[in-house]
């Protein structure tokens, strides 16, 4: 997606262990006419997937997944990333290791929000090892639901998680794809 590109490379910040910061348009602050257009084009990939749910995870999928949802016409579930450690039966849930924070968090859905019955797409900022991915990817097939696929914004794509989770059979469609970057070159795009 040309715009994404453009506004990454004119705003992200990249830093060391390959972390990029897009907070002035995408992870604090918030650019609403991107995330307008970053919906429409997930509505577009995914077009005739007949999608009821979105499902993404607190908090930096949340506002993209909404804009997605809009478009697509169905409601977002974002999983929590639990501060019990006692897990209630009427929940789905899956460990995830945060890639920005390091550490390891319970992440849960209610039962009452995904079942069987729903057709899912997973939507998040960013892909690096897949973590995230795996966890949510977890939670829908505890549940019984369909995964349809992945939209992400922002994957970065000398890690891991995109060839791993595609080798797997998952669909995953991502925004831009970074080939490399480092604070000292810059970015590069696939
Ligand atoms: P993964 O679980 O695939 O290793 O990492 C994905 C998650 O970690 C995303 O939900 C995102 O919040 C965070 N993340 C991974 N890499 C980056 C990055 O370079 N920049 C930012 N801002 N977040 C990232």
């Amino acid at each position: 997606m040309q715009l994404l590109e453009d506004r990454v490379l004119k705003d992200g910040v990249v830093r060391e262990g390959s972390v990029l910061k897009v907070d002035s348009f995408l992870n604090h602050q918030l650019d609403i006419p991107l995330f307008v257009e970053m919906g429409r084009e997930f509505a577009r990939i995914f077009d005739g997937c007949e999608i009821n749910k979105v499902l993404t995870i607190e908090a930096s999928g949340i506002a993209i997944a909404c804009f997605a949802a809009q478009q697509i016409g169905c409601p977002v579930v974002f999983a929590k990333k639990s501060r019990t450690k006692n897990i209630a039966g009427d929940l789905w849930h899956s460990k995830v290791e945060s890639y920005t924070h390091g550490k390891i968090y319970d992440v849960v859905v209610s039962r009452d929000f995904l079942g069987p019955n729903d057709r899912v797409l997973i939507i998040d900022d960013f892909l690096a090892n897949g973590a995230a991915l795996t966890g949510l990817i977890n939670m829908v097939q505890q549940s019984g639901a369909t995964l349809v696929g992945a939209g992400i914004a922002i994957e970065k794509a000398f890690q891991p998680g995109g060839d791993l989770l595609r080798s797997r059979g998952v669909r995953i469609e991502s925004l831009v794809r970074i080939k490399s970057m480092s604070p000292e070159t810059g970015i590069e795009f696939c």
